[in-house]
């Protein structure tokens, strides 16, 4: 089945041969091509993917084969063309290459990434060798593990990955995988203490409350009730679309695979049931301004030590009081209880993070290519996939909507440049003229976050780092001073006029993709970051050596703590930074996925929100880009087959060389002004001259 370019009852297959090059005419062909359940649309070598919101019979084995080492224009679009164009540059050439995936949450951007590792796992290991199955398995297998810790359900989707994932699988020389690793950003801890309305906490709390059996449970000191927890009863408990029971053996069975043993498994779900009880314990004040637990929560804490594997007097000082050193002396400072509640929810964020921390590592340990003798993967290649949260804007956007968009930044800065990189790569190597092209570079945006001591980042960790005390209004008042000239950054202060701004309160990022309004508030508590060192040394002496290990700063004598760990900003400004170099050293594929509508219906095409994000995504500009150089490529022989047809001479078979046949198809229509051939490609400037072709070949 050869791939058809202008079948316009589905729309067009690739956005470079609309005939006009604006929103509307792009979102039209959306339309039609998702009322046709066409789910993929290319725009050149990138994909362009609409979530179908249900099954759509298209990935199985028979699809498989029909994209296996195939070239992408022979086949109608599809993600397994993106993923084989990437195994490919990766086993022929010898590349590295990375799959960016990206879009806002829904888009489909995690099924996305799982339909790619099915594929790279169905076309390779067909030696049958033991190890490169037991590498597949691991790398299958980590989606329902990852998942189950980092996943939530949210408002906009139900199963909403609550982290950044970039994923490298290493090949070995016959290009079949033999090892990986997983780098995670930003998971989003707060969820752990806090959930909006209609949202759940991650999906391992309920798995483990509807999943485990009731000896399990009992051994936990847990109810099967999540009503009776303070951090399950603040929105949902039950999603329709899941099935937390069976998932819990899924991942049960999926967390073995990945190589934990029965031990660790123990312990991480001695951790969540930790973190429940640990929601659970209430304060009362005691005369001095200071607080004690409430006698019922003296059996949650018991629990919690038991737990821990900590003494539950130690842990009873920790939740109530924190060392300090004053004057040589080293006293214990009461909490107050606003202050008790504090510590007790960053105390169940970080423990609940650095249990997610454990697991990506243990999966990477399971991953870890062997290097034994190394001979088998001296000449190991990559091929990366991310997946990680779209552009944000909220009613209200904080700390993390503010990083989340800056990742979006730095991820569009990196497009613009290998894009246009790769384009001028390209016309060098085929000896074809380069056209420059003019596109909104967003590396001022960049810059008004993350430079040096004026970015947005440095102001803040400056404020954090103050002593005295500083509130979030200062932090703005340091933007508005060292930003005040900047084009994308503004704030009631700067811009009376704007009523929209609360003063005091908001400022204003206007983003590549739009304007954003952030509220300070709450931005330098996120940043700092902020455990007391009590805490990391309780765990540090735990008797259970995996929550030990866990906490290796615990060691630190309250004497030595005096350097403060980085801010969560600068930690993240730094995993950008490697990120993009990471990525920068590959080969780049892209999957730009889009949400049809809130509803997760398959039926409805909300124009309004689907133009919004082809507008962030920047997928007309990436048209543009695309078309002002050429807008179409093909292999000078796959050309002759395609359209020998159209010409006299070269039907039926073209026995010369294939670079005569070409011209003489062109001339044969007049069409051989608007195109110049390559060493190995033919290049077309305007999508007319392939309509035409394309419409003779139907004729
Ligand atoms: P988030 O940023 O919240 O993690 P996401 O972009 O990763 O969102 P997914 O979890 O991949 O979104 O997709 C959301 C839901 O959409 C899936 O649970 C599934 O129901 C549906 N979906 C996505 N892609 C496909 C597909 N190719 N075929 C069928 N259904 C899909
Ligand atoms: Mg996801």
């Amino acid at each position: 089945m050869a791939g058809s370019f202008l079948d316009e009852d589905f729309g067009i297959s690739d956005f470079i041969l609309l005939k006009d090059i604006n929103v509307q005419s792009f979102i039209d062909n959306l339309r039609i091509r998702h009322a046709n359940k066409k789910v993929y649309t290319y725009i050149g070598e990138v994909v362009v993917s609409v979530n179908p919101y249900e099954q759509v019979a298209m990935y199985d084995k028979n699809f498989v084969n029909m994209y296996k080492g195939r070239e992408i224009y022979e086949r109608p679009p599809h993600i397994f063309a993106i993923a084989d164009a990437a195994y490919k540059a990766m086993k022929r050439r010898g590349r590295d290459t990375c799959i960016v995936i990206s879009g806002e949450s829904g888009a489909g951007k995690t099924e996305a990434s799982k339909i790619i590792m099915r594929y790279i796992s169905e076309v390779t290991g067909v030696s049958g060798q033991g190890e490169v199955r037991r590498v597949t398995n691991i790398l299958l297998n980590s989606n329902a593990v990852l998942e189950a810790f980092g996943n939530a359900k949210t408002n906009r989707n139900d199963n909403s990955s609550r982290f950044g994932k970039y994923m490298d699988i290493n090949f070995d020389f016959k290009a079949d995988p033999v090892g990986g690793h997983i780098d995670n950003f930003l998971l989003e801890k707060s969820r752990v203490v806090k959930q909006q309305k209609g949202e759940r906490n991650f999906h391992s709390f309920y798995q483990l409350l509807f999943g485990a059996d009731s000896a399990i449970l009992s051994e936990l000191g847990l109810s099967k009730e999540p009503q009776v927890y303070h951090y399950l009863n603040q929105g949902d408990t039950k999603v329709a679309s899941i099935d937390d029971k069976t998932d819990f053996q899924q991942v049960q069975a999926a967390l073995g695979v990945t190589g934990f043993s029965k031990e660790q498994k123990k312990t991480i779900w001695r951790m969540v049931a930790a973190v429940l009880h640990l929601g659970n314990i209430d304060y009362e004040e005691k005369d001095n301004d200071e607080c004690e637990l409430k006698s019922t929560s003296k059996a949650g804490v018991r629990k919690l030590a038991d737990l821990l594997s900590v003494d539950e007097g130690d842990a009873i000082k920790t939740l109530t009081s924190r060392t300090v050193s004053g004057g040589g002396d080293i006293i214990a400072k009461g909490h107050s209880i606003d202050h008790a509640v504090y510590a007790r929810d960053a105390f169940a964020k970080a423990l609940y993070e650095r249990l997610f921390t454990f697991i990506v590592s243990g999966v990477n340990k399971a991953m870890k290519v062997p290097n034994g003798r190394g001979e088998l993967h001296s000449k190991a290649t990559v091929i990366g996939v991310l997946d990680i949260y779209g552009f944000e804007i909220f009613d209200n956007n904080s700390f993390e909507q503010f990083c989340i968009n800056y990742c979006n930044e730095k991820l569009q800065q990196l497009f613009i440049q290998l894009v246009l990189q790769q384009e001028q790569a390209e016309y060098e190597s085929e000896g074809i003229g380069w056209v420059h092209v003019d596109y909104f570079d967003n590396s001022v945006i960049c810059s008004l976050i993350d430079t040096s001591r004026t970015g947005i980042i440095a102001l803040l960790d400056e404020c954090c780092l103050m002593a005295g005390n500083v509130k979030d209004k200062h932090f703005l008042e340091n933007m508005n001073k060292h930003l005040s000239s900047h084009k994308h950054y503004t704030s009631r202060a700067l811009s009376k006029a704007d009523k929209s701004l609360q003063p005091d309160e908001d400022f204003k990022i206007q983003h590549y993709a739009g304007h954003v309004t952030y509220k300070a508030v709450g931005f330098m508590d996120k940043n700092k970051d902020l455990l007391f060192q009590d805490f990391k040394r309780l765990l540090y002496n735990s008797r259970d050596p995996i929550v030990k290990n866990m906490w290796p700063e615990g060691k630190q004598k309250l004497a030595e703590v005096n350097k403060r760990p980085p801010t969560a900003g600068t930690t993240f400004k730094e995993s950008m930074f490697n990120l993009v170099n990471t990525l920068k050293s590959k080969e780049p594929y892209y999957v730009r996925c889009i949400k049809p509508n809130e509803t997760k219906s398959s039926s409805q095409f909300n124009e309004e929100r689907v133009q919004h994000q082809v507008e962030y995504l920047g997928l007309l500009e990436n048209v543009r880009v695309r078309r002002a150089g050429f807008a179409f490529r093909q292999k000078i022989d796959l050309f002759v087959s395609r359209y020998k047809m159209l010409c006299k001479d070269t039907w039926p078979v073209w026995r010369s060389d294939p670079r005569d046949g070409v011209i003489k198809i062109l001339n044969s229509h007049n069409l051989a002004s608007d195109v110049q051939l390559g060493k190995t490609k033919v290049f077309i400037k305007t999508p007319q001259t392939v309509f035409t072709l394309e419409t003779k070949r139907q004729e």
